[in-house]
């Protein structure tokens, strides 16, 4: 489709031009044809018979033609704009910097999976982190430096994600958030220590080597709760485990329990 046609005036010119393409078109087809097979003559004595045949020829092939051109046309038209409508779905609900979800699509699948875990009896546990003293970094390697750095933590999120099916998402500036199906809280735990470990690292690049840590928050779904309650619960656990000194796991259910990385 022309890109010219952006409003409701080019909707009816464009529409008002196919409509005169295809009468021209019908007129000059039928004209050839009827010209061709009843002569040229306009007072030939000629059998209605043959009139009625040749005016049905002619108008199936124009409207078989014309419909066939039209449809294909739209047909393409439609495949496009479905493709062009799943990448804008795609680009709207990923995190440009590291590739994760962004907080958009992260509520939509963690919600879906929270609706099938629950009806599935299984337990779901939260979890949000964030980079300890992001601001530092950025104040004292630069902006890039900072950009790299979570990217790198980015990639590790999404790999542990990917090899342990943990929902994992870029939730908004240096914090991430995720979800675990079918966990208990010490496997859970378990996760979060080693995701800790992992993002307890060096960035290099740049001429830079930027020392990083993590904290972390868990929480676990309660029956009756719903995914912002959960995901608050994550986050007050995440507080608690930058009061606590930072580069830890804090999960709080009716115990707190703290893990050091
Ligand atoms: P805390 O350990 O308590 O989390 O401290 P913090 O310094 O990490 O937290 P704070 O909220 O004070 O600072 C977060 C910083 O993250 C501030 C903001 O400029 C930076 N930031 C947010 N998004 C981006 C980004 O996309 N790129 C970079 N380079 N910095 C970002
Ligand atoms: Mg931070
Ligand atoms: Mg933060």
């Amino acid at each position: 489709m022309p890109n010219s046609i952006v409003t409701r005036r080019d909707v009816i010119r464009y529409t008002a031009g196919r409509v005169a393409i295809a009468g021209g078109l019908t007129a000059v087809v039928t004209m050839i044809f009827l010209i061709a097979d009843l002569g040229t003559d306009p007072q030939a004595l000629v059998p209605v018979g043959k009139v009625a045949t040749a005016s049905m020829i002619v108008a199936l092939s124009v409207s078989i033609a014309l419909s066939g051109a039209l449809s294909f046309r739209s047909a393409l038209l439609m495949r496009q704009l479905a493709l062009t409508r799943a990448e804008l779905m795609r680009v709207s609900r990923t995190d440009p910097l590291t590739g994760l979800l962004n907080r958009r699509g992260f509520d939509e699948a963690a919600a879906l999976l929270l609706a099938q875990a629950s009806a599935a009896g299984q337990r779901v546990v939260a979890l949000m982190c964030d980079i300890d003293r992001f601001k530092a970094i950025n104040d004292r390697y630069g902006h890039d430096a900072g950009d790299r750095v979570l990217a790198r933590i980015g990639d590790i999120l999404r790999d542990f994600g990917t090899h342990n099916d943990v929902l994992i998402a870029r939730h908004g500036g240096e914090e991430f958030a995720g979800l675990m199906l079918d966990v208990s809280d010490e496997e859970a735990t378990r996760y979060a220590l080693a995701l800790c470990r992992l993002c307890s690292t060096d960035v290099t690049g740049g001429g830079v080597d930027v020392p990083v840590t993590m904290s972390f928050g868990l929480a676990t779904h309660l029956p009756g709760g719903d995914l912002p309650a959960l995901m608050r619960r994550a986050d007050q656990a995440l507080y608690r485990a930058k009061d606590l000194g930072r580069n830890c796991v804090v999960q709080i259910d009716e115990v707190e329990a703290v893990a050091v990385c």
